[in-house]
């Protein structure tokens, strides 16, 4: 039984499942379409000929902002709620800040940087 974190933005009846990958001999999560399926040879990823769709996330995306990981929660937020409110760390600064994450087509999503997230602020639901 594949678990399902929410339903597809881009396609008709796609769930976004967790599968297992890996990628430079490292375990990798891909939140990926159900859809949605690659070949891999050596590290190049083609989407086979039966994919309809080729949404996914990798649970690494935001490592370049030192987010070591998405995790299944926020991936269930951000597809039912269309964003997600991500904690980033900035090494420059050391400190933490919070920013949008946002679904994208192209990508599988992406941070919101022109909007100021008060660090603050109330986490009222
Ligand atoms: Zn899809």
């Amino acid at each position: 039984m594949i678990k399902s974190l929410g339903k597809c933005h881009y396609c008709d009846d796609g769930k976004i499942e967790v599968r297992n990958i890996t990628v430079d001999n490292k375990p990798v999560k891909l939140y990926a379409c159900s859809n949605a399926h690659w070949s891999y040879e050596h590290d190049i990823a083609e989407l086979t000929s039966d994919s309809t769709c080729s949404f996914r996330i990798f649970q690494n995306s935001l490592l370049r902002w030192n987010k070591k990981a998405i995790g299944e929660r926020e991936i269930r937020t951000l597809l039912s709620e269309s964003q997600v409110k991500v904690r980033l760390y900035s090494s420059q600064a050391k400190k933490e800040y919070y920013k949008w994450l946002v679904l994208d087509e192209e990508y599988g999503c992406s941070v919101v940087w022109d909007v100021f997230i008060d660090p603050d602020e109330d986490e009222k639901e």
